[in-house]
């Protein structure tokens, strides 16, 4: 046996490493980014702001400045606290080491509707956990019935509904949400995971007082800031209390959290950006809804799911000019045919458009 064999778990063994592609010289439209930067008189004095920060001294682990602003900029209902991570990735990890109980006869379950954002999976097997995907319907709404049933079958401790859901874009119903929450009860929590907030309508944020089995997690990322990487999550205080257990102390480093706090100091630049991406996501979904053969659905994010014939002829024709988008076809069976491609600057927008239509023609 060698090294490798003798030390690594199976299951990370047989695993195919997160893969990220160069994306040099391309159009890139495949990671939900904000395409836009802060203004440069902003951006000078983020510069000024970081040169006074102290690189030698370790952060201070209450991160009380940051937290703070969130709750007052982020619509954190009083008496609500929140918790950081290295990214909302890092929070789906750290609830799932604390959620892991291993003094039970079987592993703990873990459901969300598939498909969805891939890391729920991934760190409920790191953990140990066993994961369990309900499909949604052909219109990638909630399946509640099936929902409920396996909740009552499977008795999960963490259940995540991504609001808008990753990769389809949409919302889901409230009610369904609702339901989902109570079914649950005292057995479990409900992730609700905000990631593309500031790209919709609605909020689970103000009916966190209602629940206490209720997360909700957000994270900077999809707002323009997906290089400091920040994360916050909120729930009852008796959740974050032992979720905050299993956080490092210094998870956030001090240039994120000087960045977030100036940043957040100047939200409405950031807001003006996610209103101006909101206006081209619908520009951009009429556009592509009219063109002969292309199914586009409802999105409440950043980016819009289309169903075309030979997506993945289509996709391979992208990039050779040197448009990236993403090919979720072989994600699920209800992806079959689906590409996702970010919403962009108006320009960027007008490429994708040029370049699709070319080759769907092809
Ligand atoms: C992008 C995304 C995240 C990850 O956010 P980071 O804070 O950048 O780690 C979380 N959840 C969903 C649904 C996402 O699409």
């Amino acid at each position: 046996m060698s090294l490798i064999e003798n030390i690594i778990r199976p299951d990370v063994r047989a695993l195919a490493a997160y893969h990220v592609g160069a994306s040099e010289g391309f159009v890139k439209l495949d990671a939900m980014e904000n395409p836009y930067l802060l203004p440069e008189e902003l951006r000078l004095e983020l510069g000024r702001r970081l040169a006074d920060v102290a690189l030698n001294r370790y952060p201070i682990p209450s991160y009380a400045g940051l937290k703070e602003i969130i709750r007052d900029k982020m619509g954190v209902p009083a008496g609500f606290d929140v918790m950081l991570g290295n990214g909302s990735d890092e929070l789906i990890s750290l609830i799932s080491v604390a959620c892991a109980r291993r003094d039970l006869a079987a592993p703990v379950k873990v459901m969300a509707p598939v498909p969805t954002f891939v890391m729920y999976q991934m760190f409920a097997q790191f953990a140990g956990m066993e994961f369990v995907g309900v499909p949604l319907q052909a219109d990638f709404s909630l399946d509640l019935p099936a929902m409920l049933a396996a909740i009552a079958q499977h008795q999960p401790a963490i259940v995540y509904l991504a609001y808008p859901n990753n990769p389809t874009g949409n919302l889901f119903a409230a009610d369904d949400i609702v339901a989902i929450l109570r079914a649950v009860g005292e057995s479990g929590i409900v992730v609700v995971d905000e990631a593309y907030q500031p790209f919709s309508p609605t909020s689970f944020m103000p009916r966190l007082p209602e629940f206490p089995n209720l997360v909700v997690m957000r994270t900077v990322s999809k707002l323009g800031l997906a290089g400091v990487r920040l994360g916050y999550m909120s729930a009852s205080a008796a959740l974050l209390e032992q979720f905050e257990k299993v956080r490092p102390p210094y998870n956030v480093n001090v240039l994120t959290e000087a960045a977030v706090e100036f940043t957040l100091e100047n939200v409405s630049v950031l807001n003006s950006q996610a209103a101006l991406l909101r206006g081209e996501r619908e520009r951009q979904a009429a556009a592509l809804a009219a063109l002969p053969g292309v199914e586009v659905f409802p999105s409440s994010a950043n980016f819009l799911l289309l169903r075309v014939a030979n997506a993945q002829r289509v996709f391979e024709k992208l990039i050779e000019r040197k448009v990236l988008i993403r090919n979720v076809g072989k994600m699920h069976p209800l992806l079959t045919d689906c590409l996702r491609v970010n919403v962009s600057t108006p320009e960027e927008n007008r490429q994708f458009l040029d370049a699709f239509k070319a080759c769907i023609a092809e």
